[in-house]
């Protein structure tokens, strides 16, 4: 569903989903994983491009429901991925995601245990101030140590993956920032 002229949700996902399109095709964050192929058909049949024309994926941060199938994608269309350095090491596995306490922890562990993905390397390292595929990068640590905000100019639209959500009626940040350990 075309959200913004030219930025693209793709509904059915978790958590969200978004093609930026350009000359270029650029997703930012890819979803829960096995949800590969509902992209692409979205590419082919929504949009009438070709995989091909996908060149970036840009993900906001390490956790399991935005990197889940950015690695198949990669291998399917060629695209590089970027993603902060921080966070990039634990997408490449040499660092465990850092959770948070209480109840929290619990829900991540059992997450953990059934729902992993395969450690890759990412292709680019994005930091505070760097520009790609016409995006500022902006450093937004504390939901990860790895967060970044990606800043649409052309079309004045931020992506802030989950340093900030909707709850209760308002815009706020994530829930017990502050006792991340
Ligand atoms: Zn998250």
């Amino acid at each position: 569903m075309e959200i913004v002229p030219g930025i693209h949700w793709i509904e059915g996902i978790t958590a969200h989903c978004y093609i930026v399109v350009d000359k270029e095709l650029t997703l930012i964050d890819t979803g829960m994983p096995h949800k590969t192929k509902k992209i692409l058909r979205y590419i082919t049949d929504e949009l009438q491009r070709t995989p091909s024309d996908l060149k970036t994926i840009l993900l906001t941060h390490c956790d399991i429901d935005h990197i889940g199938n950015a690695l198949e994608l990669r291998n399917l269309t060629g695209a590089k991925i970027a993603a902060h350095p921080q966070d990039a090491e634990v997408i490449a596995g040499k660092k465990i995601r850092m959770t948070p306490k209480g109840g929290m922890r619990i829900l991540f562990k059992l997450l953990g245990s059934f729902m992993r993905v395969k450690p890759f390397q990412v292709d680019i390292m994005i930091n505070d101030g760097d520009n790609l595929s016409g995006f500022s990068v902006l450093h937004t640590p504390g939901h990860t140590m790895g967060s970044i905000a990606l800043y649409d100019s052309k079309r004045r639209v931020l992506f802030i993956g989950d340093t900030l959500g909707y709850r209760d009626g308002a815009v706020q940040a994530h829930r017990k920032v502050s006792l991340w350990t």
